[in-house]
């Protein structure tokens, strides 16, 4: 049940544990992902102090989880389309400059690629969280601790990895992102503990049971990979995301050969 003005459910922040007889205020609608991004899912359950920490950038240098998320997925939309000269000058980014005398597209020199690999990563997680919490309720419960301490309090370390096709398949609705949670993906992550995040004809694998997927996890990849690649050329696989370069958010593979 969701009560108007305070945006909850469970009455206790799936991030910090807190209600508000702890302290913790619920009164900022939590979007599932960045509304920037054009996304009008929304959740409950989080409160305002860690909706705003997903969304503040503190250090020089690392940006927000939620501006990284946004700006990475912004670049996948863009880069999508066919583009030319005039279409580039249209590019508004933090992260990314076009370079006209080149014709080249750079990550600003104050990003680093491996800072904004973390970020993102956590983005990924917290979408995963806030999404299983509207479709579940359950949000709360503790086998969630690895994804709560990685995505929140930036400790330990969770693996996703990337399916690179030369192929998007993207979905119909661009502008309003959606996050699919269906049974058949729930119940793939509670056995081989991957979560498979497929969001604007992207697919990323999340880690989300440790202990599962050291057991079953590569034999889950494997298996997808036969579904889900398109054998086009010797780029295409699922990898291990380490470097954002590796998800060429930029779409070189269609706009540079
Ligand atoms: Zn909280």
């Amino acid at each position: 049940m969701v009560t108007i003005g305070n945006y909850i459910s469970t009455g206790k922040c799936i991030w910090c544990g807190r209600t508000i007889a702890d302290g913790a205020s619920f009164h900022n609608i939590p979007h599932v992902f960045p509304h920037a991004l054009g996304g009008e899912d929304t959740c409950t359950d989080v409160c305002d102090e860690c909706n705003h920490y997903f969304g503040t950038t503190k250090v020089h240098g690392v940006p927000s989880i939620d501006l990284t998320f946004k700006e990475i997925f912004n670049a996948y939309r863009f880069f999508c389309q066919n583009l030319n000269e005039n279409s580039y000058k249209k590019l508004r980014s933090t992260f990314f400059s076009y370079h006209h005398s080149t014709h080249s597209i750079k990550i600003r020199q104050n990003f680093r690629n491996d800072v904004l690999c973390r970020q993102l990563k956590r983005g990924l997680y917290e979408c995963f969280l806030q999404k299983y919490h509207q479709v579940t309720g359950d949000g709360n419960n503790l086998i969630f601790d690895s994804v709560r301490q990685y995505a929140r309090y930036n400790y330990g370390e969770l693996r996703v990895y990337y399916a690179f096709n030369d192929i998007i398949l993207a979905e119909k609705e661009q502008d309003r992102p959606h996050l699919g949670m269906s049974d058949i993906l729930l119940d793939a992550m509670r056995e081989y503990g991957v979560y498979h995040f497929w969001l604007l004809g992207h697919s990323f694998y999340l880690e989300v049971f440790p202990i599962a997927f050291n057991v079953k996890g590569m034999a889950y990849l494997q298996n997808e990979a036969k579904h889900i690649l398109l054998p086009t050329s010797d780029r295409v696989g699922i990898f291990e995301f380490n470097d954002i370069r590796q998800i060429d958010p930029l779409m070189f593979r269609f706009n540079n050969r």
